[in-house]
């Protein structure tokens, strides 16, 4: 069998919507998966709304889902060139193959595509008119995904509008033919154009490719596909929201997508060697924020420390954190705190600001808390002793200590904790309090609870 080819065609619009990132993500999987090449199309017929700057925002979402092209924009390639904006001529010649067949005729200034068959006239109640229709055998499409569909086109249509643009239909189908694309991975709204397509690719003389049409994303819920006002729905915002981008890639595989066993959670590797069209369900999927954080959560539980010291590290200068005069080994033990308690990394900052600056807030809520128990004057009253004596702040040491003082006041050891948490961070969650005042060490824990003790 010839080598595998498959595009990932899409018109710019400014976003990256999730639904083109999982059919870039497909055609991407299918090609790893077979050896065969993945391109890059750029649809860019329609000029108002492609501008560089809607490419750039496709290009970087596909680059920070790491689906790399073999060929396309910057890559370049034999079949070139890759946006459609600049292959007129080559328009042109698979027009004029058409021409000479006698299967197209100008009407009303546009250029038609003529199907063959047995015309018939019939009159049309809602445009009042008699129209011709062609009795023209059903396209059979033997879809990979959908299994077998059958479908007549009845009308022949439009190829070149009267301004001269050519059609969708036309340039999508001489692109595919051009650049010898073996299989059409695409969303399953375009399943209605694609006898359509099977007509053109029949009357150019091509051999018609294996279509796959993979079944729409839902919305989280109610009907309906997930459009880009919907929450989740664009790519960009995952990556502005510092989720892990093979985490996103991970979730979105599995959108319309499930190995034989349904694992979830697995390796690009494992997924590139599992991915085939029989896996890929004919059922609409369902896009599902829960699943996504929580695998994007266990995605950030694995970081190797390096690398999530790193994007911690830039989450936390961006907003204003100047880790210039924090030791490392300090940041490092911080984060090794939280790296297995947070749910997402922007969530971070809120997580452990108050490590390394003192000027945080007292959560309100927490402070009634607080001050509705035992008195926190008397709380932290009976446990100081322990602050100021202690030099080296070991969680062991701390629990002992602190188990002693609970005994001799008939407490539980729990009971002190609230106290020492606002205290010491302002707020009523946070990693386990022992290790994190271990952490936190003498110098910062005690000037807190002094001051804490003042306020109050
Ligand atoms: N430009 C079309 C789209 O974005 C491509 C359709 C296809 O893959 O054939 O939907």
């Amino acid at each position: 069998m010839s080598e595998v080819r498959v595009r990932f065609a899409p018109s710019p619009t400014g976003f990256f919507h999730i639904g083109s990132a999982r059919t870039a993500l497909f055609n991407w999987l299918y090609a790893k998966h077979t050896g065969g090449k993945f391109i890059l199309r750029i649809e860019d017929t329609d000029k108002e709304r492609n501008t560089e700057e809607a490419l750039q925002v496709l290009l970087e979402g596909m680059r920070w889902l790491g689906l790399d092209w073999d060929e396309g924009p910057e890559a370049g390639g034999d079949y070139g060139p890759y946006f459609q904006s600049e292959r007129q001529s080559i328009y042109d010649d698979y027009l004029k193959i058409l021409k000479d067949k006698g299967r197209t005729y100008e009407k009303d200034g546009a250029l038609w595509f003529r199907l063959e068959g047995e015309r018939y006239t019939e009159y049309d109640e809602f445009h009042k008119a008699e129209v011709e229709k062609v009795k023209n055998a059903a396209v059979v499409i033997e879809d990979a995904i959908r299994g077998r569909v059958e479908r007549a086109e009845e009308r022949d249509f439009v190829i070149v509008r009267s301004n001269g643009e050519p059609v969708f239909h036309f340039v999508n189908v001489v692109d595919d033919i051009a650049m010898g694309i073996t299989h059409v991975i695409r969303g399953e709204d375009h399943l209605s154009n694609t006898s359509k397509h099977v007509e053109l690719f029949k009357a150019l003389g091509a051999e018609v490719p294996v279509f796959a049409h993979i079944p729409l994303i839902l919305k989280q819920s109610g009907p309906g596909k997930m459009s880009k006002r919907d929450e989740g729905a664009l790519i960009e915002e995952y990556e502005q929201r510092s989720f892990i981008a093979d985490a996103v890639r991970n979730y979105i595989c599995l959108l319309g997508w499930s190995p034989k066993d349904d694992q979830e959670k697995m390796s690009i590797e494992t997924i590139i060697e599992r991915f085939d069209f029989a896996g890929v369900n004919k059922g609409n999927a369902r896009f599902d924020e829960t699943k996504l954080s929580a695998l994007n959560a266990e995605y950030i539980r694995e970081l190797a420390m390096d690398v999530f010291a790193e994007k911690a590290s830039s989450i936390l200068k961006a907003k204003g954190i100047n880790l210039g005069s924090i030791e490392e080994s300090y940041l490092l033990k911080v984060l090794e705190l939280c790296q297995g308690k947070i749910k997402s990394m922007d969530t971070l900052f809120d997580y452990v600001h108050y490590f390394f600056q003192d000027g945080y807030d007292f959560d309100a809520k927490g402070m009634q808390r607080i001050q509705k128990g035992v008195d926190p004057k008397v709380l932290l009253g009976e446990i100081m002793s322990i602050f100021e004596n202690e030099a080296e702040y070991s969680s062991e040491t701390l629990e002992s200590s602190i188990q002693a003082i609970a005994e001799a006041n008939e407490r539980k050891i729990f009971a002190y904790f609230p106290v020492i948490r606002m205290a010491t961070s302002g707020l009523t969650g946070g990693p386990d309090l022992l290790p994190m005042l271990s952490v936190m060490g003498r110098e910062r824990v005690l000037p807190r609870l002094q001051s804490f003790l003042e306020k109050l």
